[in-house]
């Protein structure tokens, strides 16, 4: 396909200076010397170079997404049409609390709705990202050890967690102790008490954990830390495996995160905007970023005045707009956000159930909301888990996230979500088995893949590490 630089009809384009007569107001050392090379093009031939470009994208819209912890499940597209309600598009976030109390009062109600849901006792909407959320757990961690003068600097994180969670941790200055997880894919209690000291801050656990298996150990493993005088630091990117059973507070953390961008039904994927609220208990409700957003019986109101607050963490309040998609989703769902988790749970059963004679299944246990296969069965016949992912991309899927957890070898985690039909659920189990055969009969078929779309094989490193995004003109 060419760029819309090839089809243009004159890549010169055009220069401000030449279109007006008179440019004595701008200053001179701004203005642009040559011409600046737009294309030039009718509004159908752009119209139809974009609508190519996005045909060749994949989203949800288009097909099975099973991007394990990553939760692709469906946006619906009420959320988008409240939040792009004028009210919420043109409201400018300098106004005063007086002007804005519908937005405020939105956002309360979202921080009340996300404490009922993690049984925190206080929420800030600020963070942006998941990563971002557990930076400011983290940050709050600190602060507090800090103002009790007990500096203490270690954080523990099982060699299951997301890359994300030792990466927050030592962003803000603690020293990452690995613990090792068990034959069952658990946090291994044992090992956990070894590393236990007076110079640990905090565990950070993600339960169900990214295997997909619940941590049966965790009301155990919350007393030893607590008794340790050390915090718990809840992941909860994906809360769908877990929203109204139980809760982070219920398993003794102090500290949790949510993907709104997961969870909550907002859309995300290529870098856009997402939200991380950030759960405490009360003893840590002092520290939130300010302002976090009161009430006070008749207005609502940017509250300032926490006496430890780590400072602001994003400009104005947080992400407004994926604020807004959010609630409209927790609203439309009410109670039935049990459901949501019923049908992921049992949606990441029975693909698991189904696949578990084809593909090996390390941790042969109930699941959460996901579950991890091993490709290594695969691999005796030369075909690596990332031949397999490639090959699905022929069966219009979304391939699963690979090689993640790492302590499971050619790893294959599947997230279905709840969204799914039985119907979608078992197109998927015939791919992934026809792929199986291939796999034995016809190995070159799945390590050419894929086949069908507009771009094969590229090298992802070189991509990640050093992306060539500008075309030459
Ligand atoms: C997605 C995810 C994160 C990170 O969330 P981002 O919004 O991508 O920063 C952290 N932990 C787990 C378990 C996740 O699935």
């Amino acid at each position: 396909m060419k760029t819309i630089f090839e089809k243009s009809n004159d890549v010169e384009g055009i220069c401000l200076t030449d279109e007006l007569e008179d440019v004595s107001f701008l200053r001179s050392s701004l203005l642009r010397k040559e011409k600046c090379g737009l294309p030039q093009m009718g509004e159908l031939e752009v119209l139809r170079h974009y609508k190519e470009l996005s045909d060749r994208n994949f989203c949800i819209e288009k097909g099975f997404y099973p991007l394990g912890s990553c939760t692709m499940k469906y946006n619906p597209k009420v959320n988008e049409f409240l939040a792009s309600l004028e009210g919420h598009t043109n409201l400018h976030p300098l106004l005063d609390d007086e002007y804005a109390q519908g937005a405020l009062e939105l956002m309360y109600n979202l921080q009340e709705a996300l404490k009922k849901i993690t049984g925190m006792d206080a929420v800030t909407l600020q963070p942006a990202a998941g990563a971002h959320g557990e930076l400011t757990g983290m940050m709050i961690i600190k602060k507090y050890f800090e103002s009790i003068g007990d500096n203490r600097k270690k954080v523990i994180i099982p060699d299951s967690a997301h890359g994300t969670n030792p990466a927050s941790a030592h962003m803000c200055g603690f020293d990452i102790v690995p613990v090792k997880s068990d034959s069952r894919g658990q946090v291994d209690v044992e090992d956990l008490k070894r590393l236990i000291d007076k110079d640990v801050a905090a565990i950070m656990m993600t339960n169900p954990n990214t295997l997909g298996l619940f941590e049966e150990n965790v009301l155990e493993i919350s007393k030893l830390m607590h008794d340790n005088g050390s915090l718990l630091y809840y992941d909860g990117a994906n809360f769908n495996a877990i929203m109204g059973y139980t809760n982070p507070k219920l398993m003794g953390f102090d500290v949790v995160h949510l993907n709104l961008h997961k969870t909550f039904a907002t859309p995300h994927g290529g870098g856009g905007p997402g939200a991380g609220p950030v759960g405490v208990v009360e003893r840590l409700k002092e520290y939130l970023p300010t302002p976090v957003i009161a009430y006070d019986g008749e207005k609502y109101y940017r509250n300032y005045n926490l006496k430890h607050t780590i400072g602001a963490v994003k400009s104005f309040y947080g992400n407004f707009g994926v604020l807004v998609r959010a609630y409209a989703y927790i609203l439309m769902m009410g109670n039935n956000l049990k459901e949501a988790t019923e049908n992921a749970v049992l949606n990441a059963n029975y693909l698991k159930e189904k696949l578990k004679k084809y593909y090996e299944l390390p941790f042969d246990e109930p699941c959460m909301h996901e579950f991890v296969l091993s490709g290594d069965r695969q691999k005796q016949y030369g075909v690596s888990t990332l031949n397999i992912a490639k090959r699905l991309m022929d069966g219009n899927t979304h391939p699963p996230t690979v090689y993640f957890p790492l302590i499971v070898h050619e790893a294959i985690m599947i997230e279905p979500t709840e969204s799914e039909t039985k119907q979608k659920l078992d197109e998927f189990v015939d791919t992934m088995i026809k792929i199986a055969k291939e796999v034995e009969t016809d190995p070159d078929v799945v390590l050419s893949a894929p086949h069908t779309t507009p771009v094969k094989r590229v090298d992802e490193t070189l991509a990640a590490r050093h992306p060539d995004l500008k075309f030459p003109i």
